[in-house]
């Protein structure tokens, strides 16, 4: 795995303000990996054994928040890494939370309906004295979804002995999730992309799009591209390959062939290509919404987007980043354009302990009003500080998890 692009900027920030190498190690140290394997009974009769784990990296803002993925390469790393990612995103939003992440070891697509509510029930047994709306608060990741989130609130409860709607967000509406979540950190990259053709003063018009991934996030964004005359979507990937046309793809059309065969093989109309070609595609807009490290030393040159908008985590490593920061093309780091996701989350966990909840198009304002304030926060500080986006998320989320931890009395020293 090549060095993610978050590490080299976080430096950068903390050189910035002035930080010691001991207290930025303070900052980028995990408080807490857990680690647990879970047999579960196949329908088979079988027992199997997943590797599991739950990484908690910052609670200084509060308590732990961040998704839980179902991925064959799940290991200590890459969840150390997204659970220091959470902890900087939370602070981006201004959001009450720290930083942590969940994944299972396993290809999902092997196991049944039965066998995955087995494994959710299994985390949670393994994780309970960890994990809690006060403590650390699991949400839905790659490969995991509400009716993960709903087993889990339910195997959490039953330990318990009592009801706790807290206990995750992501869950059904059915069960008391929030309206808005499943589209949120779609809606919030959108809002973040309108904000940025705004400020890269982008007059052509359609704006050309293509999206790496066609999971709930890309394929959320696909949506509300297709309502936007602005936009054109003209190439979409999923795992397997992606299709591509200049003249644009019939969102709706795209997501029903999906639906229907499973893949974008064979969708008419438009010309196959492998998620690589769809990276270097010659469009305005490419945003990868899939898994990390997709845009590296190795094809970073060859991108052809002035824009770059991260829905997925960590797709850009630092040396895929420094290439496309000296070529001029701009980068929304994934701390900004993915946190709708958690936004909403947080909206959730309030409407929870309220037992109060919000219409729709509240969320939605309450969401735009979150991103805007941090959009715009990010873009200034890059101005003032002549640093790239992602930098200047870092200068504005340090400061903020760097003051908690030193009311706290978790960092002593200089102010
Ligand atoms: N998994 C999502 C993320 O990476 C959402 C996390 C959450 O809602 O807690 O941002």
């Amino acid at each position: 795995m090549e060095q993610p692009a978050y590490q080299v900027a976080l430096k950068e920030a903390a050189q910035i303000l002035g930080r010691s190498d001991v207290e930025l190690d303070r900052l980028m140290t995990p408080d807490r990996i857990i680690q647990a394997d879970i047999a579960i009974q196949l329908d088979s009769g079988e027992t199997a054994i997943f590797s599991a784990l739950r990484v908690q990296h910052n609670a200084a803002r509060g308590p732990y928040k961040g998704g839980i993925r179902f991925h064959p390469q799940v290991d200590v790393e890459e969840v150390k890494t997204l659970s220091s990612l959470m902890t900087w995103k939370c602070a981006v939003a201004n959001i009450p939370f720290g930083g942590g992440k969940g994944g299972v070891k396993v290809d999902p697509k092997k196991l049944s309906p039965l066998e995955l509510e087995r494994l959710a029930r299994g985390y949670v047994q393994a994780f309970v004295k960890h994990i809690g709306p006060n403590q650390d608060v699991p949400a839905p990741d790659v490969n995991t979804n509400e009716q993960t989130m709903a087993w889990m609130m339910d195997e959490y409860s039953r330990i318990k002995g009592h009801q706790m709607h807290d206990f995750v967000t992501g869950k059904p509406v059915a069960l008391f999730g929030s309206k808005g979540r499943e589209m949120a950190t779609s809606l919030g990259g959108k809002f973040i992309l309108d904000l940025m053709i705004d400020h890269l003063q982008i007059t052509k018009r359609p704006i050309q799009v293509a999206i790496q991934g066609l999971g709930n996030v890309g394929g959320g964004l696909a949506k509300l591209l297709s309502l936007d005359p602005r936009y054109k979507l003209v190439a979409v990937s999923d795992s397997q390959g992606g299709s591509y046309c200049p003249t644009g793809l019939e969102v709706s059309e795209v997501l029903a062939h999906k639906q229907t065969n499973g893949s974008l093989a064979g969708f008419p109309y438009s010309h196959d290509i492998t998620n690589a070609e769809l990276l270097e595609l010659d469009v305005d807009v490419l945003v990868p919404a899939a898994l990390e490290e997709q845009i590296t030393s190795s094809n970073a040159e060859h991108i052809k987007a002035k824009l770059i908008l991260e829905l997925a985590n960590n797709p850009i490593s630092a040396s895929g980043d420094a290439i496309l920061n000296s070529r001029g093309i701009s980068v929304v780091p994934d701390i900004l354009a993915n946190a709708g996701g958690v936004t909403v989350s947080y909206f959730e966990w309030v409407q929870n302990r309220e037992g109060w909840y919000w219409e729709e198009g509240e969320v939605n304002g309450r969401l735009q009003k979150l991103m805007l304030e941090a959009g715009q926060q990010i873009i200034k500080i890059a101005d003032e500080k002549k640093v790239s986006l992602r930098v200047a998320a870092f200068l504005l989320s340090l400061e903020r998890v760097d003051r908690a931890m030193r009311l706290r009395g978790k960092l002593v020293g200089r102010n």
